[in-house]
């Protein structure tokens, strides 16, 4: 008999020990009774014996065969966030797996599925010939239908027809998979700056981090492809992070048709339950040799990993805002050095804590300076500056009249505003009073399609009201702009125009999305107006004109990245532009046209952008040149949270571990759902520094009642 020490998901930081009958280890998953509940844990430890008193020690009831252990490399992952994010380790773990493998619910056994023949090939009749090319291979041996694309690249629908007409049936195959034909399709010549990016990856022998900095449109995608070439041609698994938008499809669509015979699988929160349990457990096999998924992917069973390429590095979805608060790009790069790999992180805009790592030599740098189609120009950027120009709710009559040339020219438009709804706030002429949100510290956004005050923070919403609630005048108008207000205001403008908006709100019926981009491709559409959703990654050949509205809200920020942000999307957006034959335009209305960072960016200079905030971060103290933990809680009861966070602030003083120890502040939204929030902001010069300090502070012995607390480490957020 041993003892298992299991990992719970239970907010607890601790393992909980059970007695094991049968033989159990390391990774394996079990089912157990936890306060009279049961529940699925995984083994961390098997040992001896317990400091748990004999009589109170319950027995594993099942251990569950029915998938492989978790490897060894993956519970040291899973460890070591749990350390760095000083997170309980049993929801780390768990947290980290796919739904059905936390849930008491037997498995479909993970087979490797094949088809075999039961019925003699001859007889099939002579006109079917990709038909018979597939029988006559199976009459060799069963085979999975990866293999038999590569005989016809239509296979699949060949084989569900064979199946129906029962010449052929399922059937698990026993052997390991061969591994595919990595066959890179429709491959570039790379140019000379590209063929160097690659070379350089995989030059390097083990771990490297390498920061591929590339312009828009200078081809980052085709040294990914070309590096996954080489290393599918070694053997090698690959894992490909890709941030949380709803491009994974036509992503994973892209990189099959780039290696047509390579099993890929891609993990994503949009799967069912089912597809995600099976590409995992594909990763986990060997089967799937391309994994690509957005953050929760770096948690993938890989057992023959060589290469990870984090896209877009710099992007905010890297970063999970709740539970286990990790960044996706940060324990990938962790992940790499563990595992001895090379990891590649690309962007336009990358990161100030990535760029500073490569300036101080901890990454190597990589660039691609040119556009990798000789033909295609960066877009021509400008400022409209609004305290000069004729503005009709909104907008400048300089853009008005850029979209109307375009639309005249059969050209599209996109304004970018990064706010959905009508307008930001509906306000009183007579008396002064706004539509503020009665649960949350903000305002209801007004949104005129379905006639409802909305807030976009708690969800809560009611009608317009007809008279203004405080002087019951009629004296209500909204202030601001949102998409609603623009889609409306160029429609008066130019009545025959094809306007679609994009949006959270006109994108949440499922196919939406998938169904505009159709329509923007076929030219169907004269403007489009949307928020950052369209910001990326999309390639639309007929647009040519950029307007970007409202990014000034950026530069009143409290949150010391907002220009940063604002800086990346405007780069990101504005790569939209021009990117077929025709050069594009960005124009973005501000009322600080000499701001430094609208100065870089109509030259494309990121890198002189990058040097002022890195001065800047150097002489206030922020990171990437210090390091930071956010201690945040929340509470219906306003001095409960005030006390507990002055309390832990006592306590962090009390250490005297040389961190910075600021004061207790509310948080940016100081109210939410009727919850009170505040924070609390520690800064250490190291991170080692900092880490030493948070194993010392103790705060999960102050009482917290009913409050809902967090540490955040690497915060993000202000
Ligand atoms: P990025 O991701 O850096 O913005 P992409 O990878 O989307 O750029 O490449 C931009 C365009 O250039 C794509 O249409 C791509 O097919 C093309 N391209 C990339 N590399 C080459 C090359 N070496 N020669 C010709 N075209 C290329
Ligand atoms: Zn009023
Ligand atoms: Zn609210």
């Amino acid at each position: 008999m041993s003892i298992a020490r299991i990992a719970l998901d239970v907010p607890i930081s601790t393992l909980f020990d059970y007695e094991a009958e049968e033989p159990v280890s390391r990774g394996q998953r079990v089912l157990v009774e936890f306060r009279r509940r049961k529940q699925i844990g995984i083994v961390m430890e098997v040992v001896a014996q317990s400091d748990v008193p004999q009589d109170r020690i319950k027995k594993v009831i099942r251990v569950l065969e029915d998938c492989e252990p978790l490897s060894e490399k993956l519970l040291d992952l899973l460890q070591f966030c749990s350390d760095y994010y000083h997170y309980p380790i049993g929801p780390t773990v768990l947290s980290a797996l796919p739904t059905r493998l936390r849930v008491d619910k037997p498995l479909a056994k993970n087979m490797r599925q094949g088809f075999r023949l039961i019925r003699d090939p001859s007889q099939l009749p002579a006109r079917k010939t990709v038909a018979r090319r597939i029988l006559e291979e199976l009459v060799k041996k069963p085979c999975a239908l990866p293999e038999l694309r590569r005989l016809a690249p239509t296979a699949g629908a060949q084989m569900r027809w064979l199946e129906m007409e029962g010449w052929i049936e399922r059937s698990e195959l026993k052997d390991a998979p061969s591994l595919p034909a990595a066959r890179l399709a429709n491959a570039h010549r790379l140019t000379p700056e590209q063929q160097q990016a690659v070379d350089q990856v995989l030059q390097s022998s083990g771990f490297g981090c390498h920061l591929l900095h590339g312009i828009t449109g200078s081809g980052k995608t085709e040294v990914y492809v070309h590096l996954m070439h080489r290393i599918l041609q070694q053997g090698g698994q690959i894992l490909l992070l890709v941030p949380e938008i709803n491009l994974t499809p036509q992503l994973e669509g892209y990189f099959q048709s780039r290696f047509p015979e390579v099993p890929l699988v891609s993990l994503h929160s949009g799967l069912s339950e089912n597809a995600r349990l099976q590409n995992w457990q594909q990763a986990q096999t060997g089967e799937a040799r391309i994994v690509l998924g957005t953050r929760l992917s770096v948690f993938a069973e890989l057992p023959s990993l060589a290469l990870i390429i984090v896209d877009e590095e710099h992007d905010g979805s890297f970063k999970q805002q709740d539970g286990l608060r990790y960044s996706a790009r940060d324990v990938a790069v962790f992940r790499a050095s563990q595992s001895g790999v090379p990891i590649v992180l690309g962007s336009a805009t990358p990161s100030l804590e990535s760029y500073h790592n490569a300036e101080a030599g901890r990454y190597k740098l990589l660039r691609l300076t040119r556009r990798a189609k000789s033909e295609s120009r960066l877009p021509k950027m400008g400022c409209i500056n609004v305290n000069q120009s004729v503005m009709t709710e909104g907008v400048s009559e300089r853009l008005l009249a850029e979209i109307g040339a375009r639309i005249s020219r059969g050209e599209q438009s996109l304004i970018f505003i990064n706010r959905r709804g009508y307008a930001p706030v509906l306000m009183c002429a007579e008396c002064g009073w706004m539509s503020d949100c009665r649960h949350c510290a903000g305002k209801m956004v007004l949104h005129l399609k379905d006639r409802k005050l909305r807030c976009h923070h708690c969800g809560s919403q009611q009608g317009i009201p007809a008279a203004c609630p405080g002087c019951g005048k009629a004296g209500l108008h909204p202030v601001g702009s949102g998409t609603q207000r623009v889609e409306s205001l160029l429609q008066a403008r130019y009545p025959d125009a094809r306007i679609l908006r994009v949006d959270r709100d006109s994108t949440r019926n499922k196919h939406a999305w998938q169904q505009m981009r159709e329509q923007i491709h076929a030219n169907e559409v004269d403007i489009l107006v949307g928020t950052q959703m369209l910001a990326k990654g999309h390639d639309f050949p007929s647009l040519t004109l950029v307007g970007v509205l409202g990014a000034d809200n950026a530069l009143y920020s409290a949150d010391f990245r907002a220009a940063e942000r604002l800086f990346a999307q405007l780069m990101q957006v504005s790569g939209r532009a021009g990117r077929a034959d025709k050069p594009g335009e960005v124009l973005i209305q501000t009322a600080f046209p000499d701001h430094p960072l609208f100065r870089c960016l109509k030259h494309h200079d990121f890198d002189s952008w990058a040097s002022q905030l890195l001065s800047e971060r150097r002489m206030a103290g922020f990171p990437p040149f210090v390091f930071q933990a956010m201690l945040r809680a929340e509470g219906r009861n306003e001095n409960e949270v005030y006390a507990y966070l002055e309390k832990a602030r006592d306590q962090a003083i009390a250490l005297q571990r040389g961190v910075e120890v600021f004061g207790v502040v509310p948080a940016s939204l100081a109210r939410r759902a009727n919850h009170v929030r505040a924070q609390l902001l520690i800064q250490a010069k190291s991170r080692k520094l900092l880490q030493q300090f948070l194993r010392d502070w103790r705060i999960d012995e102050i009482p917290a009642g009913k409050l809902h607390r967090s540490l955040d480490i690497d915060p993000m957020e202000f």
